[in-house]
């Protein structure tokens, strides 16, 4: 079994703040938000990140993507919000388990990136 931090709170072995799980998604609020709303959402199914995506990943993936609309909207983002996946070394990713980051609740938020 993998040791990984968020495989290990998919599993319940580390505590989260969950606010949604299906059969493919878990999501969790950000142990240390950047914004009022800050939830994570990972693939149950462990991957170390976007670049190591293959398509036995695509259903998994295309149900994350469908379930952070929906948490985006019932966490009261409903004038918009960001998401933002981190990847690799460049991407400064810390966790190397895939997640995509919701971002909202400040209106509006802060530039993506500064130029
Ligand atoms: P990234 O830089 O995209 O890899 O982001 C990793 C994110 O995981 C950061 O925003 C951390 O605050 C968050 N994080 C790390 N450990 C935990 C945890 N145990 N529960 C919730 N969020 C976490
Ligand atoms: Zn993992």
């Amino acid at each position: 079994m993998s040791e990984c931090i968020f495989c290990r709170i998919v599993r319940g072995e580390i505590p989260s703040k969950k606010v949604y799980e299906d059969e493919h998604v878990y999501a969790f609020h950000d142990i240390n938000p950047v914004a009022p709303v800050h939830v994570l959402v990972v693939p149950k199914q462990h991957v170390d990140s976007m670049a190591h995506l293959t398509a036995e990943h695509e259903a998994a993936m295309g149900r994350l993507m469908v379930a952070a609309g929906q948490i985006a909207r019932d966490q009261g983002c409903t004038d918009g919000f960001r998401t933002i996946i981190n990847t690799g070394r460049v991407g400064l990713q810390e966790v190397y388990h895939l997640h995509l980051h919701i971002l909202g609740g400040a209106d509006p938020l802060p530039p993506m990136l500064t130029r």
